[in-house]
Order: C-alpha cells, then sequence, then structure tokens
C-alpha cells in the first residue's frame, strides 16, 4: 500500500491540468518543496476545492505516487484572502512564492522558509510596507539557501561604521567609501540602510521585520536586494518582471 504522509504546507504554484485537476508546489516542513497532483480540485463541490488553491496554507494528508505525491485530503488552515485587495501585494506574494519555490531544499526539513513565506504573506495582508516586506524575505531566503552576504565590516580595511558604503551585489561583500573609490566604485548603501540590511540578517526570526526605515529608503533597499537576488542566483523569475511593473 502507498505510504501516507501528513503535513501542513502552502501552495506555492497550481498547474490547471485536464478539466478539473490541479498539480500543485507545496512547501512543506518537514519535506521542504513537494509536488502533488490534486485531483478534480478544481470543482467548487470537490472536497480538495477550498484548501488546495494558490497561497492555502493546509495540512494535507498525501499519498505517495510513482512520479509525485497525491493530495487525498486537505483542511485549509489560513487562506491569506486579504492579498487579493491590492495588485501590487498580490503581485508581490507571487514572487516571493516563486522565490521560495526555487531556494527551498527538496526532500528535507524547509521550517524556517515556511514559516519566513507565512509571516511576510500575513504582513502584506496587514498593509505593511510592501518593500520592507520583501527585502526581508529576499534576504532571509538568500541567507537560508547559502547565499548570505558578509555585511559585518568594510572588504577592505575593517571599519564597519560610515555615512555610505558599496554593497557588491556580485560578491556579497561591503566595501566602505575610501576602499571603494580606491576600487572605482561609487557608494550605494547609505549607513542607515547598512543597518538595516545587518538587522534582517543578524536578528532571530522573531525580530526580522522589526526596524523602521523612512519609504524611500526602503524602495532602495528592496531595489538592492533584488539586484542582490538576481546577481547571485543568475535566475529569471517570471513574477518578479511583473512585480517591477506595479511595485517599482
Ligand atoms: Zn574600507
Amino acid at each position: 500500500m502507498a505510504q501516507q504522509v501528513k503535513t501542513t504546507g502552502i501552495v506555492l504554484r497550481e498547474v490547471r491540468t485536464g478539466e478539473s485537476d490541479r498539480i500543485l508546489t507545496i512547501l512543506t516542513p518537514g519535506h521542504g518543496v513537494i509536488s502533488a497532483s490534486a485531483k478534480s480540485s478544481q470543482r467548487l463541490k470537490n472536497k480538495l476545492f477550498a484548501a488546495t488553491g494558490l497561497f492555502c496554507y493546509s495540512e494535507f494528508v498525501l499519498f505517495e505516487g510513482k512520479t509525485m505525491y497525491i493530495v487525498d485530503e486537505a483542511t485549509a488552515l489560513e487562506v491569506f484572502f486579504d492579498l487579493r485587495g491590492s495588485v501590487e501585494g498580490m503581485s508581490l506574494a507571487m514572487y516571493l512564492a516563486e522565490l521560495m519555490g526555487t531556494l527551498a531544499p527538496e526532500g528535507e526539513e524547509a521550517d524556517v522558509q515556511l514559516r519566513l513565506l507565512l509571516n511576510s504573506l500575513a504582513l502584506i495582508c496587514r498593509r505593511r510596507n510592501l518593500y520592507q516586506v520583501k527585502a526581508v524575505c529576499e534576504l532571509r531566503a538568500l541567507s537560508h539557501a547559502g547565499y548570505m552576504p558578509d555585511l559585518v565590516a568594510c572588504a577592505g580595511c575593517g571599519c564597519y561604521e560610515g555615512d555610505a558604503f558599496f554593497f557588491d551585489v556580485a560578491e556579497g561583500r561591503l566595501l566602505c567609501s575610501s576602499c571603494a573609490a580606491r576600487a572605482g566604485r561609487a557608494v550605494n548603501l547609505p549607513g542607515a540602510e547598512l543597518s538595516a540590511m545587518r538587522h534582517i540578517l543578524y536578528s532571530g526570526d522573531d525580530r526580522i521585520f522589526s526596524f523602521i526605515l523612512p519609504e524611500e529608503a526602503l524602495r532602495h533597499l528592496s531595489g538592492l536586494c533584488t539586484d542582490y537576488v538576481t546577481r547571485q542566483l543568475d535566475h529569471r523569475f517570471k513574477s518578479l518582471d511583473f512585480l517591477q511593473t506595479v511595485l517599482p
């Protein structure tokens, strides 16, 4: 008999197949990113309909199939309905889901990634600053995946305080203004934003979103984080292209 797996998880992606089926990509705490077939789940009256849609955080009962899991039961725990209230919020959620689907491991524990995404989506629903949610989720997701930049001090001289730094998105390192000038680089990271990045990277999970920066600075920081994501991963996120048109 096929082995049964009970797990919570959030639907990162749904691909409609046939008349009424869906193939889901689910981020789970114990098995990382998995694929699962949800038969007939597009039908309104189907028992899986309410708990297998995009961004549903549900409790799943799965069976191991030949090529992917098969969803037998699903009970919704949180559906993040308020994401649908704004195009910008929904677009950011789509991007963060794609980012997490790319960065989170398959077949391995991904509890921190799952909690990061759940917290991010909850904050989008609560109308937190979207640039802030985006920057935090990007930096932490990259760090969990092994792309943590070294923001402790200047890579050239070791100084760690200053009005402005150069954040090298290719190397994931920091140069102070003097070392940047010697290297022919223009500073791109004001001191306040560096403090915010350090807070995001070096705080405990429960404190990562609790810092304050003016809107313009958050927007700039968000842009820099995206530069870092695209440079480090060398991957084109379709959802990011769209997000940048609604949240420039
Ligand atoms: Zn230096």
